[in-house]
């Protein structure tokens, strides 16, 4: 199995999160990249260094102004006299809360405070000196993990850091930036008629959701905490199954507070089941361990040994894949899972 990870994903160093209303220490920490690539190469898997592939891979599914905005915000930031540290809003533009919207025009004044509160929809998405650059080579990591699948591999992990599957076409949130497995999973459509992303995450996948809604050639599928009490709250329930032409091809599966690993697996299986039906050729992981009991940001109870079991699981279903590293962050504990993951994987 090939993996790919660049150097620079561990650069993005954030300072800030609003919890609870309390500014918090940040959970995407940069050591979470050690303890994964640890965990790869006790499997005898080196990450390799993905080709620098410029907007490419962000532009097949990102807005050009809101790319523009995370370009360029932090230095516009900067030159604010009396500016805090990092980029962060301190408005938000209503949003009607449907899943079934339309992406937005730009943001119409170029203030880059504006711009701020229009393309960040969280507070858990600081923009710091470093940011751009490691979700760029993020969303690197994501397209030649794709490159490799559409190359002949059988299986393929990107490293992801900072993870994506919150980040909508036009808006970063929830630690995310740029959406890692949309993008994978548009690059493989590049070379199969029909692809799938399956999201393991503790939270729904809305970004992802959202860019894949209208679409019947991109199956979105989300097993996830009930967002009536746990992040993103506005999507993730179980009655938005798409619209238009992607009307039926999102699925998502809430997950009780306090569910362990006989439940979550019970999901998987129906979640795979989907994948099936719809026949699709290829598929996209999104891999978050925060569903671990001993994560910080979990309300599940699912413990390390499942991580393999999920592995083998979506192995059996035979398809060719892309893994994208999405959450989980109690750092001694993501290493273990991967390990088990990937032993799953090649065991399936
Ligand atoms: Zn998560």
């Amino acid at each position: 199995m090939r993996a790919f990870f660049h150097p620079d994903q561990q650069l993005h160093d954030p300072k800030q999160f609003m919890r609870v209303g309390r500014i918090c220490g940040p959970n995407d920490l940069p050591t979470r990249t050690a303890a994964l690539v640890g965990a790869l190469r006790t499997r005898g898997v080196d990450p390799e260094v993905p080709a620098e592939a410029g907007l490419e891979p962000a532009a097949s599914v990102h807005d050009a102004r809101y790319l523009g905005f995370l370009e360029s915000a932090y230095e516009r930031w900067a030159c604010i006299p009396g500016a805090g540290p990092e980029v962060l809003p301190n408005a938000a533009p209503y949003w009607n809360g449907s899943p079934e919207r339309d992406a937005r025009p730009g943001c119409r004044s170029p203030s880059v405070v504006a711009e701020a509160c229009y393309y960040l929809g969280d507070l858990a998405v600081p923009i710091g000196p470093d940011t751009w650059q490691s979700a760029l080579a993020s969303s690197h990591s994501a397209w030649a993990a794709a490159d490799a699948v559409i190359a002949g591999d059988k299986c393929a992990y990107a490293l992801c850091r900072p993870s994506g599957h919150h980040a909508r076409a036009d808006r970063a949130s929830g630690f995310c930036y740029l959406n890692n497995a949309a993008i994978a999973a548009q690059r493989l459509r590049s070379r199969f008629d029909r692809v799938a992303v399956l999201d393991v995450d503790a939270h729904h996948g809305d970004g992802t959701q959202e860019i894949f809604y209208r679409r019947s050639d991109v199956m979105t599928v989300s097993l996830h905490v009930d967002p009536e009490a746990y992040y993103p709250f506005f999507t993730g329930y179980a009655d938005e199954r798409g619209a238009g032409d992607g009307l039926g091809f999102n699925l998502n599966l809430p997950l009780k507070p306090r569910a362990g690993d006989v439940t979550v697996l019970g999901a998987l299986d129906r979640a795979l089941e989907a994948v099936a039906r719809f026949g699709a050729r290829a598929l996209v992981v999104s891999l978050g361990f925060d569903m671990h009991r001993d994560d910080p940001l979990s309300m599940l109870g699912v413990k390390t040994a499942a991580y393999g079991e999920i592995g083998r699981r979506i192995a059996d279903v035979r398809m060719p894949t892309v893994v994208v590293q999405e959450g989980g962050y109690r750092v001694c504990v993501i290493g273990a899972c991967l390990g088990e993951f990937v032993d799953g994987l090649r065991a399936g």
